[in-house]
């Protein structure tokens, strides 16, 4: 029998876990042939782990959550499960930028609801108004909202203004490079939607959740590759045939073709090269998606050309040993909108990763970007250095010179699930069901964290699969007859 061609546009970590979850259904017998298709130079899309004067630097994403388990467990699968190593959680601990002070967030935050709101009496980072909110939450029953509603809405109903702006903003700029008057409750809290609607209150719903879960044991918040997520993309690709896995081959569009078992698709190329399959699994932006989608069906290009993305920028800035000592003991800072400073949050490497940075050495990773801040990225490397070193200087009282830096761009890649984004996913998946062949996957559209995006991929190989092999037992039905 014909294998089945397979062709999954886009080699970041959704596209690669697609592609090696083909590759494992063709070596337990599925008669398949998954293809790869990278528009850059690079596999791993925000996944790429560089060495710099001795420090390993993350370009992108630097660890998973822990508790979400798909990442740690592929790692396994590969072979990994020794290299995987948590964050140092002695140094667990954030902080935030009040009237250009540090101050610490307070301990105990789940998912933003306090477990033990009493003990946010000792924060100056709300007032006394923000903590007797906090602090009566507990008593109310909040009535859920009738549609989606944004983040920002949600949480102050909740907890107030202060703990949006000083707590619960400057935590999501740091995840979505989002704002949370933009960002939907639904889509990034869906938890916690969840326990208001049985519990009202969501302190009450948090400590009656506790009361029914097994006590985990004590878990790293973070966990990585000792040798950088590089490592991970360099185990899945090592997973796919050679000469089935492209790079530098930008896909422009996807058309419909008749072929020998009915109906395929045809992707075109930037480079004038097309290439004909029985199914296209899309592992790109949605806005890239929408694209590509543009003349194969409009509507499905206009819903996901609506799921907007943030971009972001980190810069990476590596000092002598004599500096890390000046560090408070804390994973890093995170930046409230209405402070004067472009950097969204700063990470202290060589607290939240020890084994990264030789003794010699240490390490700063600094985000700017986000919804609020677009322009940044048209700096130029030296621009965006003495930026850094300038706000450094104002928060950490930095003056030191850093010994080397890298600059690294991500344009539109953090996709903003804002208010309605569940309605968007409905609208986007209605038009599938339509389409024989084509599936989507990526961050766009059910998490967009790194176990997020595998989970996303699998599915969709999942989901290729099952249709493949529907689609050969119907055309073994036809030449019956
Ligand atoms: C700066 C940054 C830091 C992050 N930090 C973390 C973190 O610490 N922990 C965490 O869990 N998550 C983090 N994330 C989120 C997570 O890393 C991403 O959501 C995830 O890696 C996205 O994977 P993806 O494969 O869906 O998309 P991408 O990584 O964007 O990959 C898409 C790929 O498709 C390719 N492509 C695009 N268009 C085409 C085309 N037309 N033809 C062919 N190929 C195409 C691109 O070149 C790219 O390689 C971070 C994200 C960013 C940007």
């Amino acid at each position: 029998m014909t294998p089945k061609r397979i062709a999954v546009i886009g080699g970041g970590i959704s596209g690669l876990a697609a592609a090696y979850s083909l590759a494992e259904a063709r070596r337990g017998g599925a008669p398949v042939e998954e293809y790869l298709f990278e528009a850059s130079e690079h596999l791993g899309g925000a996944l790429r782990t560089e060495e710099l004067g001795g420090c390993l630097v993350e370009a992108g994403a630097d660890s998973f959550l822990t508790e979400k388990p798909e990442a740690s467990e592929l790692c396994r699968e590969l072979g990994l499960g020794d290299e995987l190593i948590g964050s140092n959680d002695e140094q667990r601990r954030t902080l935030i930028v009040r009237y250009g002070k540090l101050l610490p967030l307070p301990a105990g935050l789940e998912f933003f609801v306090p477990r033990r709101p009493w003990s946010l009496f000792s924060t100056a980072l709300l007032s006394p108004g923000d903590k007797l909110a906090v602090v009566t939450e507990v008593f109310q029953r909040r009535r859920a909202a009738r549609g989606d509603e944004s983040v920002a809405g949600f949480v102050e109903r909740h907890f107030g203004r202060g703990f949006v702006e000083n707590i619960v903003d400057p935590l999501l700029a740091g995840i979505y490079g989002g704002a949370s008057e933009q960002l939907s409750a639904g889509a990034v809290l869906p938890r916690l939607v969840e326990l208001e609607r049985t519990h009202g209150s969501l302190v009450r719903g948090l400590w009656r959740a506790r009361a029914k879960q097994e006590k985990a044991p004590g878990q790293p918040l973070f966990t990585t590759l000792g040798s950088g997520l590089g490592t991970l993309v360099a185990a899945l690709r090592a997973r796919l045939e050679d000469t089935r896995t492209m790079r530098q081959r930008h896909a422009a569009g996807v058309t419909r073709i008749a072929s020998a078992g009915g109906q395929g698709l045809r992707v075109l190329f930037h480079i004038g090269e097309s290439f004909d399959a029985d199914a296209v699994i899309l592992a790109v932006p949605a806005h890239e998606a929408a694209r590509l989608l543009e003349t194969y069906d409009p509507q499905l290009a206009d819903h996901l050309v609506e799921i907007p993305y943030s971009s972001s920028l980190i810069v990476a800035l590596g000092y002598d040993a004599a500096v890390q000592e000046r560090l408070p003991a804390a994973f890093g800072f995170l930046v409230p909108r209405r402070e004067p400073l472009r950097m969204v949050a700063c990470t202290f490497v060589a607290n939240k990763f020890p084994h990264r940075v030789p003794p010699d050495r240490t390490l700063l990773r600094c985000f700017y970007g986000g919804v609020r801040d677009e322009a940044v990225l048209e700096l130029n490397d030296q621009q965006v250095v003495e930026l850094a070193r300038r706000e450094l200087e104002e928060v950490l009282g930095l003056a030191a010179r850093p010994r080397f830096f890298a600059v690294y761009r991500w344009r539109k890649a953090l996709p903003q699930y804002t208010v309605g984004h569940r309605e968007r996913l409905e609208a986007v998946h209605h038009r599938l069901t339509g389409h024989r062949g084509l599936f989507l996957c990526g961050n766009a559209y059910d998490g967009i964290g790194v176990s997020d995006c595998i989970r996303s991929g699998k599915t969709a190989a999942e989901a290729c699969l099952h249709e493949v092999a529907a689609q050969d037992r119907e055309s073994k039905v036809e030449t019956a007859f």
